[in-house]
């Protein structure tokens, strides 16, 4: 068949074509090349540690890859971090550190967490990186030339109180869609719906609990609306799991709006043109897979086109099914609309509970990947076959500690461990090798019947399915050594006991190389036991179909995969427990403080508390820790305390809370405004020495100019002084 592909038919724009239009390639002019296949994951935002609920997504994945890789695929695995946004911006203000150097540090603990777990990308990049800086306004620019973006006036939400503009996840609100609370870009709590900036409802802002105000500001949007037949054209032809193409297709037919593509934030790629925006997040993080592989390719001397702007290269995403939206509709109108080809598979993982609940960082519903599984000890590959079993790869996944030892011990140890160890330790000690017997035509029927039901399922993204029909194998082999019980046979057909330690061998090499896109470490360990010449990286699947006498020296065998014992279960289940506990504790306890100032607030008719630390949501560590992140000395000795002395206190009128100081603080009297008048008459205090804080941002309390802060502790607001008499105004460091 001849089979002419010109890629240029995809690219719609003249003046984007003329670059990308690939050769004419024909299938019998070219010489036979590996099908090559470019793979993605979801981009982990450099906003908090790695927990399990990521890890499903990139396991599973990178099983695909190995698979694919073996059968003899041309593979390219990207990845990378996703470094702007909100966020970030939020927690490197908390934090006292910039959003770049933030990003870097979680870039990197994701990098390495990556690569414990066995998953090894071709490319992790950043964001922030100036591949992607750089195709991003290439592609943002292309979009615009082409006409699909255009300028309009919106109402913005605006803090009157920190004096700025409120982008996404400074805001929080109401979902004019389902009325759950939302964030100002996403409805998190309720539908999952994006919201474009103006939409939300009763927004406040999350630095200080202001309510925001609208202020009129020109952003840009992309005429998604007019991409409707092109995206119903690319559900129709995209593979992969269904739920992502079905919600998609929901999302479609309920109408499609325009999408707003800037942001007024420091942090991110400029809007070309206009130095006052920026380009909104969720453009450029999934550009990054293009950036990424450009990086990849400079690196080998590759054209990075022929895997972006080929029709020779197949693009498949991996991602968590809640980012379907942004995966299934904006991306590929983005991309067609710059005059690239658009996706071909995308794959979607379903949710993460523990213990049977919600995942929940700020509730405890969490199990962190390093502190609370790596760091222990315990094996990558036991949560790798954890993750690949459980369930179907779009179905809920439920992490529970029980759970998991119970399938760690029952199937990898007990039958899988078990089957190769008594194989291994059987043909060493009775043969001091691999008996020269060739396999029975039974055995290879059994392996062969299982390479279909593998391929059968993972074509069709069951991961499970797969993992099950390598289980089923070493379930196989476990009966049949036992049942034919070799050391009895031995006794009286030698002959037949070789045979099955034949067929035992065939079994255990061909599970090796199965297991080895499930549990590559403990895969390796077998290999090197079995003594394969050929290194097991270098297998293909026809491999597990050759016998293993004659290219393989077998070594003293050792138990490979260790038991899980109930002490060090229990251990696990009780730190889950104690933070669980402990963060209802909390939460129990700041409701309590928060209707206590709710209350005075109301009695004094003040708006908001002071802005000195910011909410709770958004800074996902300290929410995490139950306390405030931990600084350094320098963040602290930014704080300038001194000693001061109190003149002169009165009460301020129409209030019972507020007290009005002129406190001596050496170089001059401030006044401080202090919510103190129930616990003290202002004339006690008149003389006493205190603590202040006097760098703090000047407020206005019921009016009054306040210019820093008395130190005082506990809900009786006992005030700090010094234990001996120091002059007025020493510095505390
Ligand atoms: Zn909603
Ligand atoms: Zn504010």
């Amino acid at each position: 068949m001849y089979f002419y592909r010109i890629v240029s038919f995809l690219l719609p724009h003249q003046q984007v074509a003329s670059c990308y239009i690939y050769t004419l390639l024909s299938q019998n002019c070219t010489p036979m090349k590996k099908p090559s296949l470019l793979v993605t994951c979801g981009l982990p935002y450099t906003n908090g540690r790695c927990h399990i609920g990521h890890l499903r997504t990139y396991v599973p994945a990178d099983f695909y890859v190995r698979y694919k890789r073996r059968c003899g695929v041309d593979v390219t695995f990207i990845c990378g971090s996703d470094n702007h946004g909100t966020p970030i911006v939020v927690s490197a203000e908390a934090e006292n550190t910039t959003p770049r150097a933030l990003s870097e540090r979680y870039h990197h603990h994701f990098d390495v967490t990556f690569q414990k777990m066995q998953i090894f990308f071709d490319r992790f990049g950043m964001s922030d990186d100036p591949t992607n800086r750089h195709r991003t306004t290439d592609i943002v620019t292309r979009m615009i030339n082409a006409g699909y973006v255009y300028p309009k006036v919106i109402h913005q939400a605006y803090c009157p109180r920190c004096s700025r503009f409120l982008p996404d996840r400074y805001l929080k609100g109401t979902c004019p869609h389902c009325g759950k609370q939302a964030r100002g870009d996403e409805c998190d709590q309720g539908c999952g719906k994006p919201l474009a900036p103006g939409e939300l409802v009763d927004p406040v802002c999350t630095i200080c609990g202001t309510d925001a105000e609208f202020r009129e500001q020109e952003h840009y949007f992309m005429r998604l609306s007019e991409f409707g037949s092109e995206l119903e054209g690319f559900l129709e032809r995209l593979k992969g799991t269904e739920n992502s193409r079905n919600y998609a297709k929901g999302w479609l037919r309920e109408e499609i709006h325009d999408w707003c593509i800037t942001r007024t934030l420091d942090w991110g790629i400029p809007f070309p043109g206009r130095s006052d925006l920026t380009i909104y997040v969720w453009v450029d993080a999934p550009i990054g897979y293009i950036a990424f592989t450009e990086e990849w390719a400079k690196e080998k001397g590759i054209d990075w086109k022929e895997k972006w702007c080929s029709d020779d290269c197949e693009i498949t995403h991996f991602i968590g099914v809640d980012i379907t939206y942004h995966h299934c509709l904006f991306w590929p109108a983005m991309l067609h609309a710059a005059g690239y080809r658009m996706p071909d598979t995308v794959i979607a993982s379903g949710m993460v509970k523990i213990d049977g609940q919600k995942f929940s960082k700020s509730r405890g519903y969490v199990v962190w990947a390093n502190e609370e599984y790596l760091d222990r000890g315990l094996s990558a590959d036991y949560l790798r076959y954890y993750l690949l079993s459980y369930t179907s790869h779009t179905k809920e996944l439920n992490f529970s500690w029980g759970v998991y030892q119970e399938r760690i011990n029952n199937e990898v140890v007990n039958t899988l461990g078990n089957f190769v160890y008594r194989a291994m330790h059987f043909a060493y000690k009775e043969y001091g090798g691999i008996p020269e017997v060739a396999p029975q035509n039974e055995i290879f029927s059994q392996i062969q019947e299982t390479l279909d039901s593998i391929q059968a399922a993972i074509e069709s993204y069951e991961f499970k399915e797969a993992v099950d029909a390598i289980m089923a194998l070493a379930a196989y082999g476990n009966n049949y050594i036992q049942n034919s019980a070799p050391w009895k046979v031995k006794k009286t057909d030698p002959d037949a006991a070789q045979q099955i330690i034949a067929d035992c061998l065939q079994l255990t090499k061909a599970l090796t190389i199965l297991i080895d896109h499930v549990m590559p470490e403990h895969a390796k360990k077998i290999w090197d036991l079995l003594g394969v010449t050929t290194p097991l990286s270098e297998t293909s699947f026809s491999d597990v179909l050759t016998p293993l006498f004659g290219n393989a020296e077998l070594k003293k065998p050792e138990i490979v995969f260790q038991k899980l014992d109930d002490d060090l279960i229990k251990g696990f289940e009780e730190i889950l427990k104690q933070r669980i506990e402990a963060l209802a504790a909390g939460e129990a306890e700041s409701e309590r403080d928060k209707e206590a100032k709710k209350d005075m607030m109301k009695s004094e008719g003040i708006k908001a508390p002071q802005p000195p630390c910011i909410s709770s949501d958004a800074s996902e560590e300290q929410e995490q820790e139950g306390g405030r992140p931990e600084i350094t000395i320098d963040e602290f000795s930014k704080m300038e305390l001194r000693i001061g002395k109190i003149l002169e206190a009165k009460g301020i009128p129409k209030s019972k809370k507020l007290l009005c100081l002129q406190v001596d603080i050496g170089r001059e009297v401030r006044q401080i405004v202090s919510g103190i008048a129930p616990f003290y008459a202002p004339e006690d205090l008149v003389g006493k020495y205190v603590v202040v804080i006097c760098n703090l941002k000047p407020a206005k309390l019921m009016g009054v100019e306040s210019y820093g802060m008395v130190l005082a502790a506990g809900d009786e607001a006992v005030l700090l002084s010094p234990v001996a008499e120091v002059p007025v105004g020493t510095l505390i460091r």
